[in-house]
């Protein structure tokens, strides 16, 4: 990653915290029903140093960064932690199995 020339901004993560109009839900309770909120971009989320909501282009990456960050805690969660997730359970568990005990592939 080079700072050489223009705003490197957009690939870099912006601390962001939830939305005080919808506290995060991304939509706001009305009388008879929920209206997308339009102070983060129905995204209940923004800036958490200014508090105001980012640009949608600028949102969307974000969120993908916020997304890749918490896939990767989550692979690793399931990696320390087999049990955490039951759906990388099985596949854990085989590969635990093949490690630890006979080392056969199954080929
Ligand atoms: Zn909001």
């Amino acid at each position: 990653m080079k700072k050489s020339h223009g705003p490197s901004l957009k690939a870099t993560p912006i601390p962001l915290k939830w939305c005080p109009i919808c506290k995060g839900k991304a939509v706001t309770k009305r009388v008879f029903h929920e209206l997308l909120c339009t102070e983060c971009h129905a995204s209940g989320w923004v800036s958490a140093e200014t508090g105001e909501p980012l640009p949608v282009e600028i949102l969307v990456t974000q969120l993908g960064l916020m997304l890749n960050i918490y896939q990767q805690r989550i692979i690793t969660l399931e990696r320390d932690w087999p049990r955490v997730s039951s759906a990388a359970d099985q596949y854990s568990q085989n590969n635990r199995r093949g490690a630890g005990g006979t080392n056969y592939t199954g080929d």
